[in-house]
């Protein structure tokens, strides 16, 4: 075990937090610099005798900040008691920060003085793998974190704990080491995901998505299709800004399942279309639902990818009509939503047959 600092850059921040922390940094060297006046001259300190206009836990740093100085002095790693400048950067203890992820985009939230703050981050490589570790791990593996200017760029130094198990999201695994998790995409439940070992599973139902379509959609008709062209307009980008938003949250659920695994792994068909098991929809429909289910795919990868949970496309042939428990493949096994196997007379909801089937195959779609 070991411990490795990784600089995380916030977005550039607004005029205002950049003069708050400014001031913050100045009010925080102060305090360092008069604590090392004060012990320096054998002065106890605590953080009822220091006053300062600081937080509380930002004072109690600047004190330990102190007293580690004089320390070193002492333990003669430093030559001399030092003098900090006003370009300190500000320790921040681990009950005061936390990462976020909001959208599938990282923040960082932290408090200061002022106030707490939730700032976007640049998506560094460091942040992909260690953010979705941060946000899982319990307060007392997290550091203390220092919020250092350069310029007017503002960044996070963030200790991480390096445990083994970290490895294990960082690197690649041959692929039996993986848990896999089926992924079974369709209209009647948009996703259906399995695990067959365990025997866990869970399904996303269609419904709410088939509602808000047709909402919009009868909205859309009661506006006519002349007089309302921008309004129509506006409406089909709400719903499909409706729908990214959807696919975002319903990714984030997938992602959230597959990690109660250990090592998993997401299988997804290799599907440009969605199945027309539905040939009743209408050709403008079942484009949407082709578009909104490419999306959806893309939102799951792109989750995946943050949490460093691997996806690989599955060759699609034949795994809704093919029997988990026997592996008979027939056409007819699959009647709607009822499976029965016309060989073993195994019978199971045939979404989860296909997820099961999804998540055993190691046929690679390439
Ligand atoms: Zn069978």
């Amino acid at each position: 075990m070991g411990t490795k600092t990784i600089m995380v850059k916030l977005k550039r921040p607004s005029k205002r937090k950049h003069s708050m922390w400014v001031k913050e940094q100045n009010e925080y060297a102060k305090t360092v610099n008069k604590c090392v006046q004060r012990l320096s001259n054998g002065e106890k300190l605590s953080s009822k005798n220091v006053s300062s206009n600081l937080k509380y836990a930002i004072k109690n740093e600047a004190i330990r900040k102190a007293k580690k100085a004089i320390s070193d002095v002492k333990k003669g790693l430093a030559k001399s008691i030092p003098v900090f400048r006003n370009s300190i950067g500000i320790s921040i203890n681990n009950q005061n920060w936390n990462t976020v992820c909001k959208n599938d985009r990282w923040y960082i939230s932290f408090c200061t003085t002022e106030k707490k703050v939730t700032m976007p981050v640049i998506e560094s490589g460091a942040v992909k793998t260690f953010f979705p570790y941060l946000i899982i791990s319990k307060r007392e593996f997290r550091g203390t974190v220092q919020l250092i200017r350069k310029g007017k760029d503002w960044y996070i130094a963030i200790p991480i704990q390096m445990f083994c198990d970290l490895k294990s999201i960082s690197t690649k695994l041959p692929f039996d080491a993986y848990t896999s998790i089926g992924v079974d995409l369709g209209l009647r439940h948009l996703a259906v995901l399995s695990e067959p070992f365990s025997h866990t599973r869970q399904f996303f139902s269609g419904k709410k998505v088939g509602y808000i379509r047709r909402h919009f959609h009868s909205l859309r008709r009661s506006l006519g299709t002349k007089k309302a062209q921008r309004a129509i307009e506006r409406i089909g980008k709400k719903e499909s800004n409706w729908m990214k938003d959807y696919n975002r949250k319903l990714a984030k659920e997938i992602v959230d399942f597959a990690l109660q695994f250990d090592k998993p792994m997401i299988k997804l068909e290799q599907l440009d279309t969605i199945r027309t098991t539905c040939k009743s929809l209408k050709r403008v429909d079942r484009t949407i639902h082709n578009w909104a289910f490419y999306e959806l795919k893309t939102c799951i990868k792109e989750c995946a990818k943050k949490f460093n949970v691997p996806v690989v496309d599955i060759n699609p042939y034949q795994t809704s009509q093919t029997c988990f428990n026997c592996g008979h493949t027939e056409k007819c096994n699959r009647n709607k939503e009822k499976f029965a196997c016309k060989s073993c007379g195994y019978t199971d909801h045939a979404d989860l047959n296909a997820s099961n089937n999804i998540a055993t195959s190691t046929s690679l779609a390439v």
